[in-house]
């Protein structure tokens, strides 16, 4: 019996692998298990070499629990070791075996798992001793056993195991019991080892019998040795892809896509990820893609690894090359790590091309469920944007679609203003937007729908890329100010006609919540509409932005302002203005100029003092004086013009029409409206 002290350089490793090592215990399956694999996997790779001319049929891997014995067991056939390896590799702990043995066979290794550094002392995060059990394949090869209780002692000596490869036999600690539990070890087998390339057994398949589930004799494996990412891509069928899919996300829809990931250079990564058919907008979650290493499970948080907007994906990424065991911050900053989410976002963008190119009606008809992650992907990926310009599609108010380049030569003659901006019209809701998507396509415009969550932020990017051009919502102004062409569409309307107007309509618009109005004349033709109510475009987006951005929260309180634009070559319009200056000319033009002349002796006031000194207070005084007047005047003007409009029906009339159009008539106006209509009917 040997005796001896583990080669490390701190005296006592231990504390260090069960404190800072890994922050999670059950992970020491997974290390052991993964020992196992590799050890099979050498034995194939010797073989194939020609160094080893014996049976490599049934290689597999164990896991066996004793309760009494409280021991967890981790056995392969695979290539055992040596009493110098197992000095060498576990005892010298320092020294890697797997990297010298990469070393050794570069081109053939690669299926080697070896990546985990200190992987078989993590048992010791719950074990109160280890045992090594272990026969190598090589001739003539005595079995070794090897027992250590967690200190940096250990004893070494022979033992009677005959069959080829190694058993760990883990001493399951008092505070670590959970470890022998069928349950937790069939958890944490299907977690971490459900996708490994060599069966793991773990107990028999159960059968129904008398009542009751009893063993069989068969083995159970609980592993899928050559999961769909693994396989060439050209032996799949789309059937393959749907049921693997469910395999790894239940309770789910069919995907609309996947994109097989296969690349051998300048890095490995296999993995297969899916678009999700997100049902209801925000059943979106972020941890669904996972992340194996040589099919071993590593982690379910891909931060880093895989750009954020293809974070909503869903699936399996398998590289070798992604350093595992370490903090997020390092794996952010690690140039393979990011050439690997670069390589990513590439190989989606082209799969997205290839849809579109291919199947151009599939593609639309999925348009709508994928809008939400390209959208997503155009505005925080300046790659995936530049990309995605070629293929990202947008759609009509007619549910035609297009391209982003093809729309444009679509609405470039007809869309484009006297001063050279190309303006494209769109609507985000069509019921409501009705009469102004037709005001629009009455004059050859088309209109876009643009009712996606991210669409507002998405027009915005669009601007910004696209020089010349602006998007506008079609009620955000007349549609003959939305897109000005030479034609004028001026009202001829004189200032007394049009002050009289203003207060005559201002003064019967209802009070609304949080709405405030602006009145406005134009002449838009005689068969157009009466009078347009229309919300500024630039307003509204500031208060869609502020639901994005944090800080802007105090648009989203102000008030929604809206333009009342009357129609000032339409008979009835024309037929309330006329009456309306006929009946008020003679008290208002009086009242008029009496403003005129004494707002000019206020000014005559004023101008006086030329060098900014100052005016002498008497001077003030009198200035004070006359601004009173002023308003007194104006209130007067003001009484007698609404006034006059309280008894106008037709005002009322045209005004709440105007709001009923726009959603904007409710509660006791909404009932004024009706109760006034009926009494016209009279
Ligand atoms: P790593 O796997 O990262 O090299 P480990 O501490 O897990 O680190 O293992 C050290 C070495 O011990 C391995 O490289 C391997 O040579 C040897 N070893 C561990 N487990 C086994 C096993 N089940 N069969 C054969 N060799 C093993």
């Amino acid at each position: 019996m040997q005796k001896g002290t583990i080669g490390v350089t701190t005296t006592n490793i231990f504390p260090v692998i069960k404190k800072f090592l890994y922050s999670d215990h059950e992970i020491f399956l997974r290390e052991l298990v993964s020992n196992a694999v590799d050890a099979t996997q050498k034995l194939k790779t010797l073989a194939a070499a020609g160094e080893f001319n014996g049976n490599t049929e049934g290689l597999s891997v164990r896991v066996a629990l004793d309760k009494e014995a409280g021991t967890l067991t981790v056995s392969d056939n695979g290539i055992g070791m040596t009493a110098e390896e197992v000095d060498k590799y576990i005892n010298q702990i320092a020294f890697s075996g797997a990297e010298e043995f990469l070393n050794k066979y570069k081109d053939n290794a690669s299926a080697i798992i070896g990546h985990f550094g200190l992987g078989f002392y993590s048992a010791f995060m719950v074990a109160k001793k280890v045992e090594i059990r272990t026969l190598s394949y090589k001739e003539g090869a005595k079995a070794v056993c090897w027992t250590c209780d967690g200190s940096p002692e250990f004893e070494m000596g022979d033992c009677d195991k005959v069959e080829r490869g190694t058993d760990i036999v883990v001493y399951i600690d008092d505070e670590e019991k959970e470890f022998l539990e069928q349950g937790r070890i069939a958890t944490l087998l299907g977690k971490y080892c459900k996708f490994l390339p060599v069966p793991v057994v773990f107990g028999k398949e159960q059968e129904w019998k008398d009542g009751k589930y009893v063993d069989t004799d068969k083995d159970k494996v609980i592993n899928d040795i050559e999961p769909l990412w693994a396989r060439k891509p050209a032996d799949l069928k789309d059937e393959d892809y749907i049921k693997f899919y469910h395999a790894i996300q239940p309770a789910m829809e069919d995907p609309l896509f996947w994109i097989h990931l296969n690349v051998d250079y300048p890095f490995t990564l296999t993995g297969i990820l899916y678009f999700p058919k997100i049902k209801n907008n925000l059943d979106i979650r972020k941890d669904r893609i996972q992340l194996y290493c040589n099919q071993v499970f590593v982690t379910d948080s891909v931060e880093g690894v895989v750009p954020d907007f293809l974070m909503l994906l869903q699936g399996v990424i398998d590289s070798p090359d992604i350093p595992l065991n370490v903090s997020r911050s390092y794996l952010q900053s690690d140039r393979n790590v990011k050439k690997i989410s670069s390589y990513i976002t590439k190989k989606v963008a082209a799969r997205l091309e290839e849809i579109a190119r291919n199947d151009p009606k599939a593609f639309e008809e999925k348009w709508n469920d994928i809008k939400i992650f390209i959208e997503y992907g155009m505005l925080s990926d300046e790659k995936f944007c530049d990309s995605a310009m070629k293929f990202a599609l947008v759609e009509n108010v007619d549910k035609k679609f297009f391209k982003l380049d093809d729309y444009k030569k679509l609405i470039e003659a007809n869309q484009t203003d006297k001063d050279g901006n190309l303006v494209y019209l769109y609507a985000t809701d069509k019921e409501a937007q009705y009469s102004h998507i037709k005001a629009a396509t009455d004059k050859g415009y088309d209109v876009l729908l643009m009712d996606g969550q991210l669409d507002t932020p998405f027009i915005g990017m669009l601007e910004q890329k696209n020089e010349k051009s602006r998007f506008a919502r079609v009620d955000a102004d007349v549609i003959d100010n939305l897109i000005r062409k030479e034609t004028d569409t001026q009202s001829q309307l004189g200032e007394l006609e049009k002050t009289i107007t203003t207060t005559l309509f201002k003064s019967q618009i209802p009070a609304l919540d949080k709405a405030d109005f602006m009145i406005n004349f134009a002449s838009l033709g005689e068969s157009e509409q009466a009078v347009v109510i229309t919300q500024s475009e630039y307003m509204r987006r500031m208060k869609e932005m502020a639901q994005f951005q944090p800080g802007m929260g105090f648009y989203g309180e102000l008030p929604d302002s809206y333009n009342f634009t009357l129609n000032t070559s339409h008979q009835v319009v024309k037929k309330v203005v006329d009456s309306a200056v006929e009946a008020l000319k003679d008290v208002v033009s009086p009242l008029d100029r009496q403003i005129a002349v004494l707002e000019g002796e206020i000014k005559v006031i004023r101008d006086s003092d030329k060098d900014n000194k100052g005016l002498p207070d008497d001077q003030k005084h009198e200035i004070a004086d006359k601004e009173k007047q002023v308003k007194e005047l104006r209130d007067k003007r003001e009484d007698a013009i609404t006034d006059y409009a309280t008894g106008q029906d037709t005002v009322k009339q045209l005004i709440d029409i105007a709001l009923l159009g726009n959603g904007l008539l409710k509660g006791a106006a909404l009932d004024n409206f009706l109760r006034r209509s009926v009494d016209l009917l009279k």
